[in-house]
């Protein structure tokens, strides 16, 4: 089948629908945002406002929700802090939560998906511990940076919805400091974890684990079909949690912290902390430098999400059998080795000819890929924009294997996108971001960030429509 990324935004009426609180109060405490001495407005997704109803705010409005986190209408009231435990780095920590945000607000799309609005940055919460419950400015544009890019390349991620800068300053171990601070909100479809599953069955609590999987069922995979939910719930999330693994690889993304708190149930990819694009098909290439085994390093991330699923396993374990949760379990290699394909098929824009067939393309980029002759946007971006897929004599010898396979095959778009033209493939490196970084902490100056947002969306339109 060929890869189909993720719905594009489109025009609805806000639609406020809280479900949350359908769970109790176990599931998340009442917070109380900060006070902030400042509120400017650094981003706003006029792309994605439209999908929820809330692009008629005004400024000021806008600043009083995404800023001072006025409740929206007939929504949450206080906002919950949401109660998760998470194996981090494989050591479980029975400690977290949400100890910087919260959920603000829950509300239908464009195509009637229960969407979260969650905070990161918005102050302390009774899951903060020592931490000061705020984010950093380059945080909030370093999470900015990552959605976009991995939209554009058709990963199914959280969306960055707002940024406003809040005039405080913030002290960290890992950037130079004091550092300006944001409170940053995102658009996702829902902030059930890994976790949140993990802590209800540290805590024997039956009943909320059979209502969460029915709460999940319902509003993130249309409904329990069979007499067997947990189980069900397990296959939905296997299945999706494995595309997300295909398309972290396809994207040269790596996440950087795969624990189990930052896993959502939905498959859906959020929470960019320590994250980086590998230049080169480079496995061992590790994001955070906290990682010193680097147990999330490129090419072990399937391996991490296909742990992690164990987890989730072994939570619903309370409530279900163990062998279908087993049965499932065992799919996900063979689900994944899917995903990547047809995702990274998608990606070069090739007529799919057949799971076979295209696997032995795939490997064959690959192939030519680990040489670490040619970064990996480069290569892609090189195929995209050809007129004639069957040039294999003008490709470096790593890549003749895969030259002899492609030129037969017919395109899955046409490169008639401006964007093609571009000489340079738009990247995500560490360099530009830091440049953009840059700009903003030493001249205030917001037009790096902009370009490359633009550049990030008109590639995400060629790859999408031609
Ligand atoms: P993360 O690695 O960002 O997913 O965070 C792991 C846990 O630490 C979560 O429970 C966060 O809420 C918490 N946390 C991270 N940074 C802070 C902070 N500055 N203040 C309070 N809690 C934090
Ligand atoms: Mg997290």
């Amino acid at each position: 089948m060929p890869y189909k990324p993720q719905s594009e935004p489109g025009k609805t009426d806000y639609q406020p629908d809280v479900q949350i609180t359908t769970l109790g109060e176990k599931i998340g405490d009442p917070a109380a945002p900060a006070d902030f001495p400042k509120h400017i407005l650094r981003f706003r997704n006029d792309r994605w406002d439209q999908s929820v109803g809330l692009d008629e705010l005004s400024e000021e409005q806008w600043l009083n929700h995404f800023g001072k986190f006025e409740p929206l209408a007939d929504n949450l009231d206080p906002p919950l802090a949401l109660r998760y435990h998470g194996h981090q780095f494989r050591t479980y920590n029975p400690e977290i939560g949400d100890g910087r945000g919260f959920l603000f607000a829950q509300l239908r799309d464009h195509e009637q998906r229960l969407m979260d609005l969650g905070t990161k940055g918005s102050g302390t919460t009774r899951w903060s511990r020592t931490g000061d419950g705020r984010l950093t400015l380059k945080g909030a544009v370093r999470e900015i940076l990552a959605t976009e890019m991995l939209e554009a390349l058709g990963v199914n991620s959280s969306k960055t919805f707002s940024v406003v800068e809040t005039g405080e300053q913030s002290m960290r171990g890992d950037e130079p400091s004091p550092t300006r601070s944001a409170a940053m909100t995102r658009l996702s479809h829902g902030h059930i974890r890994i976790g949140t599953f993990q802590r209800i069955a540290y805590e024997k609590n039956e009943k909320l684990m059979h209502q969460l999987v029915a709460y999940c069922l319902d509003h993130y995979y249309g409904g329990a079909q069979s007499g067997d939910p947990a189980a069900e719930l397990f296959a939905h999330a296997t299945r999706e949690v494995a595309k997300l693994a295909g398309a972290y690889m396809t994207a040269g993304f790596v996440h950087g912290v795969l624990n189990t708190d930052n896993i959502n149930i939905t498959g859906e990819s959020f929470d960019y902390g320590p994250w980086r694009f590998t230049p080169y098909w480079e496995p061992a290439f590790t994001a955070a430098y906290f990682d010193h085994e680097g147990l999330y390093c490129f090419a072990r991330q399937p391996e991490a999400l296909h742990w992690n699923l164990a987890q989730l396993a072994s939570a619903l374990r309370l409530i279900a059998d163990s062998d279908p949760l087993v049965e499932t379990l065992e799919t996900f290699p063979k689900a994944y080795g899917t995903a990547f394909t047809e995702h990274f098929c998608w990606r070069l824009g090739v007529v799919s000819e057949g799971f076979e067939k295209d696997r032995d393309l795939v490997v064959a980029a690959e192939k030519g890929l680990a040489a670490k002759t040619t970064h990996i946007d480069r290569f892609f971006h090189d195929w995209c924009k050809m007129d004639d897929l069957a040039k294999p004599d003008e490709l470096d010898p790593e890549f003749a294997d895969f030259g002899s396979l492609i030129a037969e095959r017919g395109r899955s778009r046409k490169p008639n996108s401006r964007y093609w033209q571009q000489p340079e493939p738009c990247s995500m490196h560490i360099d530009e971001v830091e440049s953009i970084w840059n700009a903003i902490a030493d001249k205030d100056d917001w037009s790096p960030l902009s370009k490359k947002i633009e550049n990030i969306r008109n590639m995400g339109q060629a790859l999408r429509n031609g």
